[in-house]
């Protein structure tokens, strides 16, 4: 059923109990415009660019008028906001459908098409700026080899709409191996009955975890399969610098991808402590908190989980509490698999986690740079960084030389070893800025696509143009702050 743009769409979610969804029609805006599009993502997608990027593409990626095969609809979730419960649901987005291919079935979802049933107070619009950031952003995560929602589009409506100040609305199509999220379960749990939870999880297990189907208590190994889904991504955060910054549960993706783009940006000095979303007032995600955070979410979804997990109550809290347990260790181990990678380690040593602590607390003190400092001990930057000159990083250097003299592999393995987890640029949020405001305020997007073109290649420490976007910000009073954009 495969129409002229590629939609070969299958809705599975529609199978669900209606709690689940209201079913949506189109919302039509003035004047649709595609103004960044992802060919290979689409190409992989097996959607036809050229048409898509028309105008009567353009209408359907801002959500004014749906393909024939789509039975468009909003999910209803809801989830911990800063540790509060709230009902939420899609109040701006709408799921398009499931685009099926021989290898995959990926959610697309529209990003401020209009307001919806779970829409509250809000005009269910996106201004430009935060969906061309999510799109900048997400793409990154893709490259940087980390489980994300990627983006398909940003399309502009011609729309006008009322923030602190009138901006452009914009559509963010965006692409998910589902929408499902630790929120949807705890909806399921307050507002559902045992049924429809249950119906929720074994749809959950068919879409993303089918190999606990034979295990002899399928929802309890599903919840400890997210568990470790989760540890994995969360370590990949951390290794990296990324600051998620919204880490409620509704944002929290069950398939383990990172979802929800608002107020996130990466590190640039290593400090624990970091935080760049205004609305964190008091740090709970900062970078440090975020392994925490995460554990404490996955908490809240095993809590959901307990009418299923075992009839009788007390074994089931014994089981949930036993899965959350794994999580630390799951993080712990991830985090020092990829730290070793980072320092050119082959094999385990007991005293690689202190060596890893060392360094980071050097990091912290001297306000080194999280990227540039791993590049510089890939590349041996010794003039370039101003941390080689410090006493206590000399005599971790000369710790660390000996521990890589006691492995066999030569300096050269060690060294692609270090190319491969060591990424030579991430979307430093002046860069991100910058492109932003060339795109909203003249319309440029020349500067964006040159961001995303040498973001799409972090790992490959060998274009000359990379060399112009890595450095870090010039040090400024002002620390830099996100907001949220909705
Ligand atoms: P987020 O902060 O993006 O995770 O969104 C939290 C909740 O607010 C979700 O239920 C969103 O759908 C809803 N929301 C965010 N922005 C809007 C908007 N402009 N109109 C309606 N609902 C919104
Ligand atoms: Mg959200």
């Amino acid at each position: 059923m495969k129409d002229k743009y590629g939609w070969n769409f299958d809705n599975s979610y529609v199978n669900l109990p209606p709690i689940f969804y209201k079913k949506m029609d189109a919302n039509p805006v003035s004047d649709p415009k595609v103004v960044i599009f992802n060919k290979p993502l689409a190409d992989s997608l097996q959607l036809d660019s050229d048409l898509l990027q028309k105008a009567d593409g353009a209408e359907i990626l801002s959500g004014s008028r749906f393909p024939e095969h789509a039975e468009p609809l909003a999910q209803a979730y809801a989830g911990h906001q800063f540790a509060h419960f709230n009902m939420l649901g899609d109040g701006r987005a709408v799921l398009m459908g499931e685009q099926v291919t021989e290898e995959k079935r990926m959610d697309i979802q529209l990003k401020g098409s209009g307001r919806t049933p779970f829409s509250r107070g809000g005009d269910g619009r996106a201004a430009i700026g935060p969906m061309l950031r999510e799109y900048i952003i997400s793409e990154a995560m893709h490259a940087l080899q980390i489980p994300t929602t990627r983006s398909l589009a940003v399309t502009l409506t011609g729309d006008n709409i009322q923030r602190e100040r009138v901006l452009p609305g914009a559509v963010l199509t965006r692409v998910a191996s589902s929408h499902l999220r630790v929120g949807t379960f705890q909806y399921a749990a307050a507002f559902g009955n045992k049924d429809d939870l249950q119906a929720l999880a074994s749809y959950a297990i068919d879409r993303h975890y089918p190999s606990v189907k034979n295990s002899s208590n399928p929802n309890l190994s599903f919840l400890e399969e997210v568990i470790k889904r989760q540890a994995e991504l969360v370590a990949n955060w951390q290794l990296v610098g990324f600051i998620h910054g919204v880490m409620n549960t509704d944002n929290m993706a069950i398939s383990g991808e990172t979802i929800d783009y608002g107020p996130c940006a990466f590190m640039d000095e290593y400090d624990p402590s970091t935080v760049f979303s205004s609305i964190d007032r008091e740090g709970r995600y900062a970078y440090g908190n975020q392994p925490y955070m995460a554990a404490w979410n996955l908490a809240r979804f095993a809590e959901s989980l307990l009418p299923i997990l075992d009839d009788h109550e007390e074994k089931a809290l014994e089981l949930a509490q036993e899965a959350i347990s794994g999580f630390s260790a799951a993080f712990e181990m991830k985090w020092l698999e990829g730290m070793r990678k980072k320092l050119g380690l082959f094999h385990d040593e007991k005293e690689d986690a202190n060596l890893i602590k060392e360094l980071l607390e050097i990091m912290h003190k001297h306000h080194a740079d999280f990227t540039n400092t791993f590049l510089a001990l890939t590349f041996h930057l010794h003039a370039e960084n101003l941390l080689f000159n410090e006493e206590d990083f000399m005599n971790w250097h000369e710790k660390w030389q000996k521990r890589l003299s006691r492995q066999t592999n030569s300096k050269e393995e060690v060294q692609e070893l270090m190319k491969k987890h060591n990424p030579a640029v991430i979307p430093r949020n002046h860069l991100v800025e910058e492109a932003l405001k060339a795109a909203e305020e003249s319309g440029k997007y020349e500067v964006m696509n040159e961001l995303l073109q040498v973001l799409s290649q972090p790992y490959s420490h060998s274009r000359a143009i990379q060399q112009k976007y890595r450095n870090a910000p010039a040090a400024t009073d002002q620390p830099y702050v996100t907001y949220c954009g909705t």
